[in-house]
């Protein structure tokens, strides 16, 4: 596995691959690589020739008072678990490679980040959006795969992709869990035992909400208020969104009937959780 910091390396590495009719693979991710990443890379390993992982804390994704400082990394450790898991190539790029001097062009989506996480953190999705086409165009891979815990990151990949005819096949994969329901995440290292606890109250309360629908319920309304319910029953959780919406549009609905999202994010303390389940 070879790991390199520049676009020209990645280029001529595919170029290669390319030459010899070899499909690729990309996982985009942040680094500090847990299991529910690993779930990503094993399935881009089983679906291509070559899998290129991305390792890029992107500031341009950041808010000014968010965690981009304290984002948790460990190239050697992320290194080790992408070498064991088959990954062919490893792009770890400095902001400044991938922002020069003067850079001033931006992909934006007028639909699908108005709400959810996009309410909070305003400027999100543009960072996302701009650092995923740019991993497109220097990558150019056959499919790039994105986890279901961040939906409505899918939901808007998916979309970008299909407005600007990227030509990539977009693979969603399914939330990978702690064994007592949290989703893992590369946040949850901030969090204190007590925290860490608290927690679970995500995953509680989306369960709940999942029991009901699978009780007949379909009211929007009553879905979320049980699930505002449990969230506010721990001390410790501070509600940002609890949302019930069409999946496609990312729309809040009255009646849960088609397929649909229940999306929740919360604080913990200090830190931003987010967690879903999508109900088909
Ligand atoms: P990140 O490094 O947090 O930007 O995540 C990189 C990719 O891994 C994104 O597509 C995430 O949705 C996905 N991912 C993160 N956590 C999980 C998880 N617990 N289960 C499945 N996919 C995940």
């Amino acid at each position: 596995m070879k790991i390199v910091e520049t676009i020209q390396e990645v280029r001529n590495q595919v170029k290669e691959w390319r030459k010899q009719g070899i499909s690729v693979g990309l996982v985009p991710t942040m680094g500090y690589l847990h299991e529910g990443h690993k779930s990503l890379i094993d399935r881009a390993v089983a679906e291509n020739d070559k899998v290129v992982v991305s390792v890029f804390v992107n500031p341009m994704q950041f808010g000014p008072k968010e965690d981009l400082a304290s984002y948790p990394r460990d190239l050697e450790r992320d290194a080790a678990i992408c070498g064991e898991a088959g990954t062919a190539l490893v792009f770890h790029p400095q902001p400044e490679e991938m922002y020069h001097k003067g850079f001033s062009s931006f992909v934006d989506m007028d639909t699908l980040t108005g709400g959810l996480c996009g309410k909070t953190r305003p400027i999100h999705f543009r960072g996302v959006c701009t650092v995923v086409s740019k991993l497109f165009h220097i990558v150019m891979p056959d499919k790039a795969y994105f986890g279901q815990k961040d939906a409505q990151q899918l939901a808007v990949i998916r979309h970008m992709v299909d407005d600007l005819d990227f030509g990539i096949e977009i693979v969603g994969c399914p939330i990978i869990r702690e064994e007592d329901g949290l989703a893992k995440s590369s946040r949850n290292t901030y969090l204190n035992k007590e925290e860490r606890e608290a927690a679970l109250v995500l995953n509680q309360s989306l369960t709940e909400g999942k029991a009901l629908m699978d009780a007949g319920e379909t009211d929007a309304g009553k879905i979320r208020q049980a699930i505002v319910e449990k969230l506010e029953s721990e001390p410790l959780a501070k509600i940002d969104y609890v949302e019930v919406v069409d999946w496609n549009t990312l729309e809040p609905v009255e009646n849960a009937e088609g397929p649909v999202l229940v999306a929740i994010a919360a604080y913990i303390g200090k830190t931003r959780l987010i967690d879903n389940f999508i109900w088909e």
